[in-house]
């Protein structure tokens, strides 16, 4: 069966979309969330253009800040601030990757941890590690929302997750271990230097890849019965393609479904996902900034 991270991240739009109505009809002004995207990288292009488009589709209000690749680490940093300052501000994202003379790690601590919707800021990885309230990274977060809709059982589970970076796997690895509502799981955190891969992979109940290798992952490396979350998107060039490319994840599909009691399709899986669960925390940064609780809408 195929987790349909398209249908699922269209019911928690629709849910913020009513939100929003009830907030404009009580006269509050709409959640606002600010991008910045620098040079013309063709994926991030797509991303952000995608993000403001389901921004406008809910009635969130979106900014894009765009620069030239050759943008100074200081006007960026500037244009944060200015950002953090902005009281009509609640959420600030900065699309990555940046070019290779700006700081990467400068840039996600110059944005206020209470505007971090995408949750990179180290204040705010930090309360995700210790189980606290926190704006949890954007495609995490959507995974454990979909796993959430499936109700599939995560408590005890033998989670494998390949891939260690600080926006998808790491968090991940530490979201589902940790003791909480959707956690409690074993988790095997694999990385490019594992060894014996196929063999961890071979005792996973539920399969995280976010490698970024298109179709890395085979049958003959997967259980009967376990639950593929596939994280991975690469343009992979194709003539027959209008684009030119298609978007290929890190699970050989047809290989691997026979197998799977779930899987996540590519595209519309995990990548949808991402962008509901970056509205959610949008929303939760205007609650928050504006002393709101959820109640708001129960009124
Ligand atoms: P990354 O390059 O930062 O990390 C890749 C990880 O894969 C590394 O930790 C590395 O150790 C591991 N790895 C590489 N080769 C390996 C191998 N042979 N065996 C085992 N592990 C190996 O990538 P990332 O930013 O985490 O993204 C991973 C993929 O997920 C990419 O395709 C990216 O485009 C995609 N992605 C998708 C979404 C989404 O919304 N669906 C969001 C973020 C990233």
């Amino acid at each position: 069966m195929q987790l349909l991270g398209k249908e699922v991240s269209e019911k928690i739009k629709h849910q913020l979309s009513v939100k929003v109505q009830t907030l404009k009809n009580k006269k509050y002004r709409s959640p606002h969330l600010s991008a910045i995207l620098i040079g013309n990288n063709g994926a991030s292009e797509t991303y952000v253009a995608s993000k403001i488009k389901n921004c406008e589709e809910i009635g969130i209000k979106s900014s894009l800040i765009r620069y030239d690749n050759n943008v100074s680490e200081n006007e960026l940093l500037s244009k944060i601030e200015e950002l953090n300052k902005d009281e009509t501000v609640d959420g600030i994202l900065v699309q990555l990757p940046l070019p290779k003379h700006i700081s990467e790690q400068k840039v996600i601590e110059a944005i206020h941890p209470l505007k971090d919707v995408d949750g990179f800021h180290p204040e705010n990885i930090g309360k995700l590690t210790q189980g606290n309230p926190t704006f949890i990274s954007a495609t995490p977060y959507g995974i454990i929302l979909l796993l959430e809709h499936y109700k599939i059982d995560i408590k005890g589970k033998h989670v494998v997750v390949i891939g260690r970076s600080n926006i998808v796997g790491r968090p991940i690895s530490i979201l589902l271990s940790s003791n909480a509502t959707y956690g409690n799981a074993t988790v095997t955190l694999c990385h490019s230097q594992t060894k014996n891969l196929k063999e961890i992979c071979l005792q996973a109940d539920i399969l995280v890849a976010a490698i970024g290798i298109p179709g890395f992952i085979k049958a003959n490396m997967v259980k009967d019965g376990a639950v593929i979350i596939d994280v991975g998107i690469t343009r992979v060039e194709d003539a027959s393609a209008k684009s030119g490319f298609r978007l290929k994840g890190d699970v050989d599909f047809d290989d691997v479904s026979p197998k799977a009691s779930y899987i996540t399709p590519v595209p519309g899986g995990v990548g949808l996902m991402t962008i509901a669960a970056l509205l959610t925390n949008t929303m939760k940064a205007y609650l928050l900034r504006n002393n709101l609780t959820e109640d708001i809408f129960a009124e």
